[in-house]
């Protein structure tokens, strides 16, 4: 039997992403993701990188030329209803995406600001970070930093005045994932700032090891349920759950960091 049902069509969340070949962050961790949540992913791709599970060894931005003519001719066609933006590649490229998202602002927008590969390897340059804090926070819905992230961002050493900054740049809201902090052993304790409400606090259990693609995971579930029209509040803790889940589930596929299972 042939199914025709075109009332069904899952919210799509239009995602300007690196590759990373390993799969396990990047775009292919944001089709995953945002598949599992019932969205279908769009893919724009802003950048090329060099990379095993242990570390990122070069990044290559997506000619800006191409990329615009790549947005230009899928967003005539597609309406999204989502976007989520992680890898940017380049100042122009991330230029690029401001100009685009400007034009649709119904749109949730999920800013993961990915500055570092998680074994080091720079993926921002200075000039990059600018556009991102005056030309994309403005136009955020949620933005996900780490809180090395938050310090890179902001220069300030305290996660509340870090994520108040943010806001008053003009994302809407914060979720400062408190991943890399390693003061409190079984769970994770992560924090969500709105201005309009008081910082609220959200748990993940900890789970040993080193993944690869945990922040892609968290922010294309996070856009997914946002377009899902979720509130805020539960978008954040489902896509953590969602999250824990994939990295519980984690496999080896190298010999480095291990890489999210998101189904
Ligand atoms: N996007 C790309 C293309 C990457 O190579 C990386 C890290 O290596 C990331 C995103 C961020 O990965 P994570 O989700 O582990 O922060």
């Amino acid at each position: 039997a042939e199914k025709t049902d075109k009332s069904s069509k899952p919210p799509v969340i239009v995602c300007f992403s690196g590759l990373d070949p390993t799969g396990g962050a990047g775009i292919q961790a944001d089709i995953e993701a945002i598949k599992a949540n019932d969205g279908h992913c769009a893919s724009l791709i802003t950048s090329l990188t060099v990379q095993n599970t242990h570390n990122v060894k070069r990044l290559e931005p997506v000619n800006t030329q191409l990329l615009a003519e790549q947005t230009d001719v899928l967003l005539s066609d597609i309406q999204p209803n989502g976007f989520k933006l992680g890898v940017l590649g380049s100042s122009e490229n991330a230029a690029l995406v401001a100009d685009t998202i400007k034009q649709f602002p119904h749109c949730p927008v999920v800013l993961d600001p990915v500055l570092a590969a998680g074994g080091g390897t720079a993926l921002a340059t200075i000039q990059l970070i600018e556009v991102i804090k005056h030309q994309l926070l403005p136009l955020t819905t949620i933005c996900t930093p780490n809180t090395i992230e938050l310090q890179q961002l902001t220069s300030k050493q305290s996660i509340n005045q870090a994520a108040q900054l943010l806001l008053e740049q003009g994302t809407k809201a914060v979720l400062a994932t408190g991943g890399h902090l390693l003061d409190s052993a079984n769970t994770i304790q992560h924090q969500l700032f709105t201005s309009n409400q008081p910082a609220q606090t959200l748990f993940s259990p900890r789970l040993p090891g080193e993944f690869h693609g945990s922040g892609c995971t968290l922010a294309s579930a996070l856009a997914t349920q946002l377009a899902l029209q979720k509130p805020i509040n539960s978008a954040c803790q489902q896509a953590l759950d969602f999250t824990y889940q994939s990295l519980l589930n984690a496999v080896q596929i190298g010999s480095g960091q291990l890489i999210p299972t998101r189904r």
